[in-house]
């Protein structure tokens, strides 16, 4: 009787064993580089004293193509290539996009159609996108070529002609909408194209909503950083504080702010983070 118990216990411990092993494999391939650079850097061990003690060699690090000189990452999905709505659609409705696309493989807001968002969802992302404040110059303030890049769908990087054109900072042309002014102000002249590089890190929420990690957003305007891993407080509404629904992965949304804005956008594409 005393054999079998043992026996059994001795079972359920192999199999635990293998169980856990399993997993551990599993979790290994996701965290294997951050694990690494941990492992390596034990500085309580006894110092090294020859260079090949603080090298290694694996895991490799994968290999993405550049994006320099009009390519994009190997790894990006494409969001507008210049020919297409697909994979887009309007917010309010899900119908079929009303904007135009343009023959030099742009698009333009088209007034009072609504804002437009893409099919797919995302988390974090790293995103590139291009934009246009239009020539002839029309209107002034908040209503001089006004759009947004809504990272999640509802955290608003403002898109605004700023070009001898004042509006409150925290609402010009790259700050988080009513809530981060930019560092700087980077804008190319008015009619030229502008590029947003951003890196944007998703709030957390827990089982009951409650936001456990702040969003954050790094944005490169043209190359110079106007936002620095700042964070998100909240959605960034027009009127009022900034809200926190609890959300998962949401899409990538451009703003038809309704007033003629007549901005363009162009080579969008994200890679997820
Ligand atoms: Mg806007």
């Amino acid at each position: 009787m005393r054999i079998v118990y043992t026996t059994g216990i001795l079972l359920s411990l192999i199999m635990f064993s293998c169980q856990e092993k399993v997993k551990e494999e599993v979790n290994k391939t996701a965290a294997e580089i951050k694990d690494a650079v941990i492992v390596h850097e034990e500085y309580t061990k006894p110092e090294p004293t020859e260079p090949e003690g603080t090298e290694y060699y694996e895991p490799k690090v994968p290999v993405v193509g550049p994006a320099t000189n009009g390519r994009i990452p190997s790894d990006a999905i494409v969001l507008f290539d210049g020919s297409s709505f697909d994979g887009w659609m309007h917010t309010e409705d899900s119908t079929a996009v009303k904007w135009n696309v343009n023959k030099d493989g742009s698009m333009t807001v088209a007034d009072k159609t609504g804002n437009i968002r893409t099919k797919q969802e995302f988390g974090s992302v790293q995103l590139h996108i291009e934009w246009r404040s239009p020539l002839p110059v029309q209107r002034e303030g908040q209503n001089r070529a006004n759009s947004g890049v809504f990272l999640n769908g509802i955290y608003e990087i403002q898109v605004l002609d700023n070009n001898d054109n004042d509006t409150y900072v925290n609402g010009q042309v790259g700050s988080i909408y009513k809530q981060g002014p930019p560092l700087a102000m980077a804008s190319v002249p008015t009619g030229e194209w502008n590029v947003y590089d951003i890196i944007y890190h998703a709030p957390e929420f827990n089982a009951d909503g409650g936001k456990t990690k702040s969003a954050t957003v790094t944005v490169m305007h043209n190359g110079v950083v106007i936002q620095d891993h700042t964070e998100i407080k909240g959605t960034t509404p027009y009127i009022g504080w900034p809200k926190n629904p609890a959300h998962g992965k949401g899409p990538l949304m451009l703003q038809d702010h309704g007033d003629d804005s007549r901005v363009s956008y162009r080579n969008i594409w994200v890679r997820e983070l």
